[in-house]
């Protein structure tokens, strides 16, 4: 498939330039201003050695600044054996005006390493991304002020704590060391609700969507999520979010999930959390009882559902299948899982798509309140003086009303607030 696709379309960075170019046609932008947009300022590729298992193993790493119009620059670092430049660049892209959209005061970067961190084990992890942020940091390509990592496809909480420990090494001195990276487990400076985040934010973009029945209309449906039958490509930290809450708080059956060793299938819907699990021991979804496997995979993208969320990887709908897509609605999970090919046959043959720029920004909102919040160094849940608790109220009501103004729906529930923000006196 990726062959065909290499042949006949645009690679990933230049079918986010297209779909740049398409958006800038409706501003009124001078073309010099408009091409200063565009292009990536800068991208940096490290390499480095690291003694593992008797051998001197040489990694090569990226970090992409798209844009430095707002600092620091902001967006996940990714593990995975197929990372390049041009990759990294256009995710980089992704994540400047993603954060524009949202008016997220961060400019645009990405980075990867070159690793199939399931290869691994995890103190060999450890040294590898240590290393690697040290590779980073000295450069400044990692910095609370300047360039912030998070988590992304490969990455979690854990290589995060590593990333921002190894930062606070090198930078005794500096008291906002933590925020150098976000995406921190909770005891690392972390925030409560960064993990599910992104899915959250899937969810929240749905349910939005669904609250306009002309919109809904438009896609040949009716009603609201409930009932609706949804097939979702990758169950990595945002497809499982986005999955579990669609199905366990807002009715919708889940038919399909797709990961790299095929797809399970149910018509009655199937049980995330099993799946999950299932994964988590084995690998794949290959023998889970929960549905019927199904070899390949891709061919479910292209399966009558209501709604299909592709959450894994760029480029998956693309020429090769954008015609058979049957699905009236798609929500961009995943970063540009769509091409720009396809997306104007889609468009053409009427499908809705909710584009990842608005659909997954979820995860780097979340993001911004743990930078604020490592800066601010407020603990969320440890407000105890009547002084602190009227400052920190504030900072939260205005997070919730800056996430409300952009339909982001992140709010701290009543119970909450009501438990740490009060004071225990
Ligand atoms: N990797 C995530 C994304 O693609 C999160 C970025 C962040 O939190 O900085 O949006």
């Amino acid at each position: 498939m990726k062959d065909a696709q290499a042949q006949s379309e645009p690679g990933f960075r230049d079918s986010v330039d297209l779909m740049f170019n398409r958006a800038v046609r409706l501003l009124d932008l001078s073309p010099g201003l408009e091409e200063k947009i565009r292009v990536c300022n800068a991208t940096y590729i490290v390499r480095f050695g690291v003694r593992l298992r008797g051998h001197i193993h040489t990694f090569t790493g990226y970090r992409s600044n798209h844009s430095e119009h707002m600092e620091p620059v902001k967006g996940g670092i990714r593990y995975a054996p197929q990372v390049h430049q041009e990759e990294v660049e256009a995710l980089a892209a992704l994540m400047t005006y993603k954060c524009a959209l949202v008016e997220v005061p961060f400019g645009g970067a990405k980075g990867g390493l070159c690793i199939d961190p399931r290869q691994w084990e995890a103190h060999e992890l450890e040294q590898i991304t240590r290393r690697f942020t040290y590779e980073l940091a000295k450069r400044d390509l990692i910095n609370p002020s300047q360039n912030v990592p998070a988590p992304d496809m490969g990455t979690s909480e854990r290589e995060m704590a590593w990333m921002a420990d190894q930062y606070a090494r090198m930078n005794t001195t500096d008291i906002n060391a933590h925020a150098c990276v976000t995406g921190k487990p909770l005891n690392s400076g972390g925030i409560h609700g960064r993990v599910e985040a992104t899915g959250r934010g899937v969810q929240y973009a749905l349910r939005e969507f669904f609250r306009h029945p002309e919109d809904v209309k438009r896609a040949g449906l009716s009603g609201q999520i409930d009932g609706k039958r949804i097939i979702v490509q990758g169950l990595g930290n945002v497809g499982y979010h986005a999955a579990k809450f669609l199905s366990q708080e807002d009715g919708a059956k889940i038919i399909a999930i797709i990961e790299r060793d095929g797809a399970l299938v149910s018509d009655d819907g199937l049980d995330v959390d099993l799946v999950r699990d299932w994964i988590g021991r084995t690998g794949g979804v290959t023998g889970c009882p929960a549905g019927r496997h199904v070899p390949d995979g891709a061919a479910l993208l292209e399966e009558a559902c209501d709604i299909l969320i592709p959450a894994a990887l760029e480029g998956v709908i693309n020429l090769s299948n954008a015609e058979r897509i049957q699905a009236p609605l798609i929500i961009e999970a995943a970063n540009g899982p769509v091409t720009a090919a396809a997306d104007e046959i889609l468009r053409r043959k009427g499908t809705v798509i909710i584009p990842d720029l608005y659909a997954n920004a979820g995860g780097v909102t979340v993001s911004y309140f743990e930078w604020v919040k490592n800066l601010s160094h407020i603990r969320f849940g440890r407000m105890q003086r009547r002084a602190d608790e009227a400052h920190h109220l504030l900072l939260v009501e205005e997070l919730e009303r800056l996430s409300a103004d952009r339909g982001l729906g992140w709010a701290l529930s009543p119970d909450f607030k009501a438990r740490y923000l009060r004071g225990s006196d």
